[in-house]
């Protein structure tokens, strides 16, 4: 009798949600609550846990609106390829105009693949998909919300979460009330 080895292709994969425009009278903070609730939507994935809500102070570009930042963990069995096409058309449907080419530019909604792995542990070099994203560990709006909820967590490449934070602690983020009805903030 063969030996059938037990595999899952169960991966964890930890989503970076961003938004800094209204989309049309839907605000950033209900459009990533919105995208949340997609992302448990998309085929062979559910939605895991959702970290508080955030405002940061746009980098890089400065006259633009603050952003609302938030991470994802999902269980899926996508591809990391599969799962950022769904990320961009999710992008696509919530108002998101992929014209401007400015990087850390205005937006409604930016979905990015932070780390994909049985642990997260994968690295990813392709030309349209660097994982983990190249710029995660530099930004407190993402690192604040993912030791949330996984303090824990190693960053391949970077090293331990803890460890990253401090680094950024000059970069102000500010945790958004929990709203009354439970899930999170709306301001
Ligand atoms: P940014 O998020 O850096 O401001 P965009 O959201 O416009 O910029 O993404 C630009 C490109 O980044 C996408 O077309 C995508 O192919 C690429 N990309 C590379 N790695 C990733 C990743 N880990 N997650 C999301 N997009 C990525
Ligand atoms: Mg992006």
């Amino acid at each position: 009798m063969g030996l059938q080895v037990a595999r899952s292709d169960m991966v964890l994969a930890y989503i970076g949600l961003g938004g800094n425009l209204d989309s049309g009278a839907i605000q950033p903070a209900q459009t990533l609550l919105q995208a949340a609730s997609d992302l448990d939507q998309l085929p062979h994935t559910r939605l895991m846990q959702l970290s508080p809500l955030y405002r940061s102070a746009p980098i890089g570009y400065d006259d633009q609106p603050d952003f609302i930042n938030a991470v994802a963990l999902l269980q899926t069995r996508l591809s990391a390829i599969e799962l950022l096409q769904h990320l961009q058309a999710l992008e696509l449907q919530h108002g998101r105009q992929r014209s401007t080419l400015q990087r850390n530019g205005p937006r409604t909604l930016d979905l990015d693949l932070l780390l994909y792995g049985e642990h997260g542990e994968q690295c990813i070099d392709l030309p349209t998909l660097q994982v983990p994203h190249p710029r995660l560990h530099q930004r407190a709006f993402v690192l604040r919300p993912l030791a949330d909820i996984a303090p824990a967590l190693h960053i391949p490449g970077q090293g331990p979460l803890g460890d990253l934070l401090p680094q950024v602690s000059a970069q102000v983020v500010r945790q958004l009330p929990a709203d009354p009805n439970g899930n999170a903030a709306l301001t």
